[in-house]
């Protein structure tokens, strides 16, 4: 073929129609494509949807072991990008009882006064330890933020849930509520409904300060045994986890207390001896620093960073 002009008009026509036949054929080709992968995935589908029964089974255990990873991961979590320890520091553990605007004793902590506490304890960067932390640094050689604080309520007293979890939950901060098993549902102490929801909540967790708030110094080590277990018992079958803390009635203990406490299979008992907690405490006699509402912020501030680290 020669090359004159008519010609090459005829080379690019031609090239140019069989560009336009490619692009054709490879259309063609991605769409027969997309029509196999629907129907590949609607033949999943209903194979899934015939299969649902058998494979049910393997699907809630599948979320199961993803609701246990993501609660191992949130626990791990809760302690990343804070300074880290297990050395010898002390570590203060609040004693609250009642969050409750009625102030007729110095017992009863104002919510406003109890908020500016916890606020300060936000502000400050402190992380409030759960009963099984304090536990792994006090005794099993475990790592806590240095900045670390326990906060604890005794009683069981209903402005603990009117009044003091919505606050902790605002500040996504951790306490320990010591219920006297025997004063569920009346009506000065919350109901077994309402301690469910906050053992389900991150704001508390609930342990045991006996069936009756006894005087255990007083009962024999048998009378002390029951008192405990009762209330272990009782509370686990309400809250459906471990009950394995305890804070002594009016701090007040003896030998027979430490023995008993063990026994009934209590992995720590709590004084209140004004002091810090730290890694030289009996398993069964750890120092807790009682709150007033009379105190003031610079009397709060200074018992948190200065208790003694033994009772005086
Ligand atoms: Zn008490």
């Amino acid at each position: 073929m020669k090359f004159n002009k008519k010609n090459s008009g005829n080379i690019i026509l031609f090239s140019l129609l069989i560009i336009l036949a490619a692009v054709l054929v490879i259309g063609i080709k991605k769409d027969s494509a997309e029509g196999l992968d629907n129907k590949d995935t609607s033949t999943q589908l209903s194979s899934v949807t015939n299969n649902k029964n058998t494979t049910n089974t393997d699907s809630n255990k599948t979320e199961k072991k993803n609701a246990a990873e993501k609660n191992n991961t949130k626990k791990t979590d809760r302690f990343e990008g804070l300074t880290l320890t297990n050395g010898d520091i002390t570590v203060p553990v609040l004693c609250y009882h009642d969050v409750n605007p009625k102030q007729t004793n110095d017992m009863l902590m104002d919510p406003v006064k109890f908020k500016e506490q916890m606020q300060y304890l936000k502000d400050n960067k402190y992380t409030t330890l759960t009963m099984d932390e304090l536990y792994g640094f006090l005794k099993e050689d475990k790592k806590i933020p240095e900045k670390s604080v326990v906060i604890t309520f005794d009683d069981g007293y209903i402005g603990n849930y009117t009044y003091a979890m919505p606050i902790l939950k605002e500040l996504d901060l951790h306490a320990t509520m010591f219920m006297i098993s025997g004063m569920l549902n009346n009506e000065l102490y919350v109901n077994e409904k309402q301690l469910k929801e906050m053992s389900d909540s991150d704001a508390f967790e609930i342990q045991s300060h006996t069936a009756m708030h006894e005087h255990l110094a007083t009962l024999t080590e048998e009378k002390q045994l029951e008192t405990m277990k009762t209330a272990k018992e009782k509370l686990e079958s309400i809250i459906g986890k471990p009950i394995e803390y305890i804070a002594y009635p009016y701090g007040e203990s003896n030998k027979n207390t430490r023995t008993a406490a063990k026994n009934a299979g209590y992995k720590l008992g709590f004084s209140l001896d004004g002091a810090m907690a730290d890694k030289k405490d009996n398993n069964y006699n750890i120092d807790r620093l009682y709150v007033s509402n009379n105190y003031t912020m610079d009397q709060f501030i200074k018992k948190l960073t200065t208790a003694p680290r033994d009772p005086q």
